[in-house]
This record gives C-alpha cells, structure tokens and sequence, in this order.
C-alpha cells in the first residue's frame, strides 16, 4: 500500500535538517556546555545627531507597553477601522509600546534640554548615558506641562538641573497657574523665578524658535532648529503615535484637551514639516524619535529616520 506524505514547507525543511544530521553519521553530537541567560529585549538610551553646527541628542527617558490603545486613539473611529490600521502597519491593536523621549541640543554654546520625561531617574540615565552630566544643562525648554514632561524637573533632592534656566510658553505656564495642579505645584512653581516665557516666534536661542501647537494643551508649543541652513522641528506632542495619529491626524486622542484644535495643529504642522521635507523629532516616536513625514491621503506617512543625519563627508 501507497502512502502519499504530504510536506508542509515546514516540515520539508525539517526533513532536510534530518539529512544533513543523518549525513554526518559518526560524528558525536555537540553537547552545549553552558546556555547563555536571556537577556530580555534591549533599546538604545540615546542617539546623537548632527545638524549644521548643533549635535541634537534624543534620550529615551522612559518606554513602556500600555494596554487597549483604542480607548487612547481614535476614539471616534470603529475598532475595525482602528485594527485594520494596525494591520497595514504589522502592530497589534491591543497593546502599544510608549515611548518619552527627551531632546537635548548642544548648539556650541548652549547645552539646552527639550521636556524631562516621568521621573528625573530615566532621564538622568540618558543623560549620563549619552555623556553628559545635568549640572551642564544651560536650559530646560518645556513644551507644555503634563506630567511625562515636567516630572524629570524635581527630584528628592530638589532641581535636577542646578544650573539651568527655564523656557515655557508664555499661555501653558498661565493655564496651569490657574489650575489646581499637585505635580505643577511641585515641580514648576518652585522654579517660576528662573522660567522665561516665550510666545508664537520666540527665542529659545540662536537658531532655536518657538511655534504654538495649541490643541494637545492650551498652550503646547512646539520648536523649529535650524543651524548651517539645515532645519529640524521638535514636535513635542503635536502627534503621539505614529500610525494612529500622524496616519490620522482627525482622529480623536485621550490625552488632547481640544480634540479640534490638536487635530488642526497636527495637519498645519505636519503639513508644513512635509512640504519642507524637514525631519522632526516627535516626543512619542518609536525611538529614536526622529523621522520625516509625506502627505499621504487624509494623514502623512511616517517616515523613520535612518541615516540622514548622522552622515560625514565621503572619504
Ligand atoms: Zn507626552
């Protein structure tokens, strides 16, 4: 009797590895003589740019996977619509990886720091990770004052960085005045003597301009680089996923205070990002963070950045 086997390609590649074992007849097997410890997944700290004459250094301060992002993004749209974003983009809809990433720009002169993460600890590893100390940072620019940005300010200690000054938009820092605020109160307000606050055009430094993004928060602001005629925008939190907010930008999120008005900054300013073919470091980017946008139907598609920017002269 016949019996027709029917291979998988699996189970034919299986078939093949036996041969080759069968092959090697009178050879002793390999015994392992020590198993290596698995080590868990592992992610870069920092990642250090250049741009014209500034080195831009983005810092992962923190990451984390958050369950059930549906109930954070696109909160107007079906669960169908939302999988099936998540699908085109090979992620799972019912979990994301979070990411807070901190940018600090050494402009030659000035070692200034974008946002502080959750806590002074993730970003005083990056820091350190990246060769720096805090004591060096001459700035601390605060996009706006939810708690992943401002919770690096203060530490048991007091100011995690000594010598730094302080910008923040004039219109988020009188918002969250007005608010009863426990970690504003904590860690802004005891700094309110050394914060400069900046509006729509304001310098943070040479070559650094700030921009409102008003939407995310009442006074979320975002900062355009520019050094040797090369430009980069620090988005901050203007879109907070790649796929679910940059590919949608009408889609609701949780955290915007004014659904409308986020979703009208993320067009105008990723349109503009767009149009200029510009790169941009987003807060909430899969690290390290920074990439480029092309209009692509009703959103922009995300495109990581690889080796733009950290590149010499041929030779
Ligand atoms: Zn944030």
């Amino acid at each position: 009797m016949q019996t027709t086997i029917h291979l998988t390609r699996r189970s034919a590649l299986m078939t093949g590895a036996a041969a080759v074992l069968a092959g090697a007849a009178g050879v002793a097997p390999r015994v392992a003589l020590a198993k290596a410890e698995m080590k868990g997944t592992a992610v870069p700290l920092f990642s250090r740019l250049k741009l014209g004459d500034f080195e831009v250094t983005t810092l992962l301060a923190g990451t984390r996977t958050v369950g059930a992002p549906h109930g954070i993004f696109g909160t107007n749209v079906s669960d169908a619509d939302f999988k099936a974003a998540a699908d085109a983009a090979f992620i799972p809809a019912d979990k994301a990886q979070f990411y807070f990433t901190p940018t600090l720009v050494n402009t030659g002169a000035e070692l200034i720091l974008f946002d502080t993460g959750t806590d002074p600890a993730g970003l005083v590893a990056a820091i350190t990770a990246a060769g720096y100390a805090p004591e060096q940072v001459d700035k601390v620019v605060i996009t706006h004052m939810h708690p992943d940005h401002i919770g690096g300010l203060m530490g048991e200690g007091g100011a995690t960085f000594a010598n730094a000054a302080y910008v923040t938009g004039a219109t988020e820092h009188n918002f969250w005045s007005g608010q009863a605020n426990e970690l504003f109160d904590k860690n802004v307000k005891p700094l309110n003597d050394k914060f400069t606050m900046i509006d729509d055009g304001g310098t943070v430094a040479p070559g650094i301009t700030g921009m409102n993004a008003y939407g995310h928060t009442p006074g979320h602001m975002i900062f355009m680089l520019e050094s040797g005629g090369q430009r980069l925008a620090v988005t901050a939190d203007t879109a907070n996923h790649y796929i679910w907010s940059l590919g949608h930008p009408d889609w609701e999120v949780k955290f915007d205070a004014d659904k409308v008005g986020a979703a009208a900054s993320r067009k105008k300013v990723f349109g503009m990002i767009a149009a200029d073919r510009i790169p941009f470091i987003g807060y909430h980017m899969p690290f390290p963070a920074t990439g480029f946008v092309e209009a692509d139907g009703s959103g922009f598609r995300y495109v990581p950045a690889s080796y733009q920017l950290i590149m010499g002269e041929p030779g």
